[in-house]
């Protein structure tokens, strides 16, 4: 095993060495630390471990130095393989005679869509996707799409200089090669795209061609110009995959486009650089926007018809080194009503958070999470539980997200005079029994839903803590006293939210010991249990995750706690209490408890939760029945 990593050492530790970021002789000294390794390591974690580079350093020059870096060592660096599936490969490759991609993807250890962007990146030519309403149609004109179809491409864009870029599925194709060159003269700009786009996008075009031979048929035209035609289908392509942001963004040799899915960024596809000006344009003309100021940046709204809808879509233009980028928000994510059942907490934790704390007519109930947590989501649900007849809801929020029928709900608004505090004083003198304040911001905030309580309420607020003790300790830290904190404080729920398993191309997998050690479990008992993960399909962009889950971590004080919160004890000691007194479970068992139901994964938990200690066995964890659940982030 060492001698076959050492003899595809060289091009990574080549590229590091050729950014400054390692010396020759940190290269040397790294390559013989890999080599006595008993289990293989990537050559950049060597490096990070003896502290030669950072994670961050070693992800950049493999970025940078894609070309000129095997595909095998760019896949194992990227940490999107493993050493053991590229031996693996290797060895299917030589006894087979396939293609090293080939060879992975009959393992399962990459799916096609990642493996092409792949390809692409370390033959430095870009990735595109194409679809029929995305290729210039004037490319079009005279040409036959069975001649596409034999020869495996597409023609896609024409620059300034008359330069035709053409998509397609096989660089290494010299049939596909001559017949580019002789259709463009040797002139023809290459990027890689998906075989299957490539093909539907020739069988769309023959479509079209047939409907437009047969007088008898509506006038079918490509009626668009193609860059207009080009930003709707990106647009509408974000908002059917669910992006809530739009990243498009000019590179040395290409712009690169982006969504932002479930929290995460994934790249779409590579567009030519010519067409940055006139996409650049079109949004701006869409938004109201300058479209002869290219030095500034500037911000925007527009709207967009999506189907029956208008969907509302912010605008950012940021002025970079290669060219305006422009990045879109996408406002439709209608916020919908969950009820507390579809949340996702396990059944047991619902049980509790029920009778210990929404049931109860009074006291202070902090949700606290990072944004985009989905602590909103929870807050309102719980709201909505509590919303009867005999009890009037209050509100002042920043802004209202969702409106609640039977609540009295308030936007706060500075510039006109209806600010937090102003808000705050007088919705106590609005009779309520349910108070919702929308954040704790800060010392006086905290006191109001202190006082608020300690008069009989009931509040609700939102906390920026990365837990639920950090959310007590916060408090002290506020320098509101302990006793009363103890004494009106019932409930803290910290929350993340993780990605869930896409349900079309869900198949099973055991995780790699390094995983499970990160977590903190015990090898031999997870091994027991069956995993699952996404390979990758249409439905989750390649992905393979569709939705989102929460993991939570519910506090309810008992006396145990709320004297140790007297003794101003440690954040440590406080969740030891809290673990043995009230049966406290981590955000990162409860993600593990959701990975073991085939919800989520273990690399999502590690990626999302905070670090817990003292992890319970998995059995324990495991065996916490749970209620059924459903994605809170993919609604329709
Ligand atoms: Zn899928």
């Amino acid at each position: 095993m060492a001698k076959t990593v050492q003899k595809r050492r060289s091009a990574v530790g080549q590229a590091l060495v050729d950014e400054g970021v390692i010396t020759p002789e940190q290269l040397q000294r790294a390559l013989r630390v890999q080599s006595l390794l008993e289990e293989p390591k990537r050559l950049g974690e060597v490096l990070i471990e003896l502290g030669y580079a950072t994670r961050q350093a070693v992800t950049e020059a493999i970025t940078k130095h894609g070309v000129g870096i095997r595909l095998g060592d760019m896949l194992v660096e990227q940490g999107i393989i493993t050493l053991e599936a590229l031996d693996m490969a290797l060895a299917i490759q030589r006894g087979r005679g396939v293609r090293l991609g080939e060879a992975l993807i009959q393992l399962g250890a990459i799916n096609k869509h990642t493996l092409i962007h792949c390809i692409a990146h370390q033959a430095g030519v870009p990735f595109i996707e194409p679809t029929l309403s995305m290729i210039d149609p004037n490319l079009l004109r005279g040409v036959s799409p069975s001649y596409l179809t034999k020869h495996q491409f597409v023609p896609f864009s024409k620059n300034e200089e008359g330069r035709v870029t053409v998509v397609v599925s096989d660089l290494n194709n010299n049939d596909t090669r001559q017949a580019v060159d002789e259709m463009y003269q040797g002139n023809a700009i290459r990027a890689l795209g998906p075989e299957e786009a490539i093909c539907s996008s020739i069988e769309d075009f023959q479509r079209f061609r047939e409907k437009a031979e047969d007088k008898s048929a509506p006038d079918v035209q490509f009626a668009e110009d193609p860059v207009v035609a080009l930003v709707k289908y990106l647009f509408s392509q974000a908002i059917e995959q669910r992006a809530s942001d739009i990243h498009i963004e000019p590179m040395t040799d290409k712009i690169r486009v982006r969504y932002r899915i479930d929290g995460v960024l994934v790249h779409k596809t590579d567009l030519p650089l010519d067409l940055l000006p006139k996409i650049i344009s079109r949004i701006k003309i869409l938004a109201d926007c300058n479209i002869s100021e290219h030095q500034k940046h500037q911000g925007g709204r527009l709207l967009f018809a999506y189907g029956e809808k208008e969907i509302d879509m912010r605008l950012s233009i940021y002025v970079t080194v290669y060219g305006e980028s422009a990045v879109l928000r996408v406002l439709n994510k209608e916020l919908a009503l969950v009820s507390l059942d579809e949340l996702g907490m396990s059944a047991s934790m619902m049980e509790r958070y029920r009778t210990d704390v929404l049931d109860l007519s009074t006291g202070v109930v902090l949700i606290t999470g990072p944004t985009g947590s989905g602590k909103t989501t929870t807050m309102y649900s719980s709201i909505d539980y509590c919303n009867d007849l005999s009890r009037k809801i209050i509100t002042a929020e920043d802004p209202v997200e969702f409106t609640i029928e039977g609540i009295t709900q308030c936007s706060i608004f500075d510039k006109v005079g209806r600010s937090f505090e102003m808000s705050l004083r007088e919705m106590v003198r609005q009779d309520p029994d349910i108070i919702v304040m929308g954040e704790i911001r800060d010392k006086t905030t905290a006191q109001v839903a202190i006082q608020a309580a300690l008069t009989g309420h009931k509040v609700f607020s939102t906390f920026h803590t990365e837990d639920t003790i950090g959310g007590l300790l916060r408090l002290i830290d506020m320098e509101i006293e302990t006793f009363l904190i103890s004494s009106t404080v019932i409930s803290i729920v910290a929350q993340r939210l993780l990605r869930r398993i896409c349900q079309k191309c869900s198949a099973p997998y055991m995780p790699s010991a390094k995983e499970i050690q990160a977590v903190g479990l015990d090898i031999a008992e997870v091994r027991q249990y069956e995993y699952y993960r996404g390979r990758g399909c249409n439905h989750c962009a390649h992905t393979g995750y569709r939705g989102r889950v929460a993991a939570y971590e519910l506090l309810v004080l008992d006396e145990e706690v709320k004297e140790a919160i007297l003794q101003k004890k440690t954040a440590h000691e406080i969740r030891k209490i809290s673990v043995e007194t009230t049966g406290l479970v981590s955000m990162r068992e409860d993600g593990v408890a959701k990975v073991v139901k085939g919800l989520t994964t273990f690399e999502e938990v590690l990626n999302r939760t905070p670090r817990t200690f003292d992890m319970h066995p998995l059995r324990q964890i495991a065996s916490n029945t749970t209620a059924p659940q459903r994605a809170t982030g993919d609604k329709k």
